[in-house]
């Protein structure tokens, strides 16, 4: 039987070419989207729109999260800002170990670990964590040499691209260039 893997998706750009590298790999590929950490809310939307625009193309299924958790983020963030990366990566990755574990998948994974803006030891980490608390098994790959790849695909879509990683703490980094510690 083909393993069906459930692939946390953090934005197109990203999703692009690991959503197929998985395909390749011989699994049941179906796209999931948790991001409260995505601020403002209608930034979070319009990374929404092209995620569901690429995903369409591809033929996967998607599954939207119900619910913007972003009080539940700014719970586990706040008095912990310079640290809001492994809360963050937690709280999505919890989310995405439980839906798999619940609907059935024989594992999970996330688009974050194509990117090389991202702290990708937490990634993992994180992803293990998650895997051990819940019983479901936690597919990792190291595709942050493909990262180009992954936004040559998206480049002739018309899909929405972020100027920052998500949080305002991100965007309030990326136009300041002042960093939280
Ligand atoms: S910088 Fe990115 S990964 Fe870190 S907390 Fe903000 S949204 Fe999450």
């Amino acid at each position: 039987m083909v393993p069906s893997i459930l692939v946390h998706c953090c934005c197109a750009h990203c999703a692009a070419y690991t959503l197929d590298y998985w395909r390749q790999q011989g699994h049941e590929v179906s796209g999931f989207w948790y991001n409260p950490n995505i601020h403002p809310f209608m930034e979070h939307q319009r990374r929404l729109e092209g995620m569901k625009a690429l995903v369409e193309g591809m033929g996967l299924p998607f599954i939207v999260e119900e619910g913007y958790d972003m009080v539940e983020y700014f719970r586990r963030v706040v008095g912990n800002e310079a640290g809001r990366c492994r809360h963050c990566f937690d709280l999505r990755l919890s989310r995405t170990a439980g839906a798999a574990r619940e609907r059935g998948f024989d594992a999970f994974t996330t688009t974050l670990l194509i990117s090389p803006q991202q702290k990708h030891d937490l990634i993992r980490e994180a992803g293990e964590r998650q895997a051990a608390e819940q019983g479901v098994a936690f597919l990792y790959a190291d595709l942050r040499k493909r990262y180009s790849d992954s936004r040559r695909l998206t480049k002739p879509m018309d899909i929405h691209r972020q100027q920052y990683c998500g949080c305002v703490y991100s965007e309030y980094e990326r136009y300041s260039g002042v960093i939280i510690t």
